[in-house]
């Protein structure tokens, strides 16, 4: 038989997480791992010990959503395992701490990388660990899915109709796994600017996709150029402003969780 592109065994680092979290898009770009670091570190606000989980490997954003002063994942020669880094008390693992910088992969090898980080990364005890999903809904996502015993999903999504057929996917995805799916974030839903609020990608998609798969929670998160200027500069926006509109919006993510 095949080897299996993940270890079977549930992983030992992974022993002591009450909850672990997909953050999952369908599509690059929509704003996935912005909300994944947001919500972790609100989670972290709210008093909880937190970990993020980069598995985005083909673009790892959490380097530069995070700013901490150890840039490079350390190993415990003996153990032969990974010790996270850490930034604002939350531990991160990414393949973006590595030390070997994006890479073109072929998927066997993305699994590879993802497998090892997994399986030999030391989290300790945690309340959450946030895993940032790659993008898609492909074999690599479907069977970290089935390797890691996920808790919840978020799905991250923008308001075109398009992008209604792509949750749609998420939706299937994780249903079929027994993985409740909590909410879904609608990003880049509007903005404001003199004094009038414009939808730029149109309404109404996200509350189309709550109805019809029955999801409990719709969040919308507005284009804010605040949103980019910290996910560039290393500092989240809800550690940054944690009384903040953002900040509110993710406290309520937090809870359904
Ligand atoms: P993904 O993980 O889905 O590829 P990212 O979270 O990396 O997407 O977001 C892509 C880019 O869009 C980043 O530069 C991010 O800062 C920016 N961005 C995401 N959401 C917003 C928002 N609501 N307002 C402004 N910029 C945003």
């Amino acid at each position: 038989p095949a080897r299996p592109i993940f270890s079977e065994q549930l992983p030992a680092g992974l022993q002591k997480i009450s909850n672990i979290v997909a953050v999952s898009s369908c599509k690059g770009g929509v704003g996935k791992s912005t909300v994944a670091v947001n919500l972790a570190y609100t989670l972290a606000g709210m008093g909880a010990r937190v970990g993020i989980f980069d598995a985005d490997v083909y673009g790892p954003s959490l380097p530069t959503m995070v700013s901490p002063e150890n840039r490079l994942l350390e190993m415990n020669p003996e153990k032969r395992t990974i010790i996270p880094t850490e930034y604002l008390g939350v531990k991160l693992v990414s393949f973006g701490f590595a030390g070997q910088g994006r890479a073109i992969m072929r998927g066997p090898m993305v699994s590879g990388v993802i497998d090892q980080l997994l399986t030999t990364t030391e989290w300790g005890e945690l309340d959450y660990l946030v895993i940032d999903m790659p993008p898609g809904t492909g074999d690599i996502q479907l069977t970290l899915c089935q390797v890691v015993p996920l808790t919840a999903a978020v799905i991250v999504t923008t308001p075109q109709k398009l992008a209604f057929i792509d949750v749609a996917k998420g939706v299937r995805m994780f249903s079929k796994l027994k993985v409740p799916c909590v909410a879904v974030v609608e990003n880049m839903c509007h903005f404001d600017a003199d004094g009038k609020r414009y939808y730029p990608f149109g309404r109404g998609s996200g509350s189309q996709v709550v109805q019809q798969f029955g999801i409990p929670h719709l969040f919308d998160l507005p284009i804010r150029p605040t949103l980019s200027a910290s996910g560039d500069s290393g500092m989240p926006e809800v550690a940054a402003d944690p009384q903040g509109e953002v900040a509110k919006t993710f406290q309520n993510l937090g809870v359904c969780i």
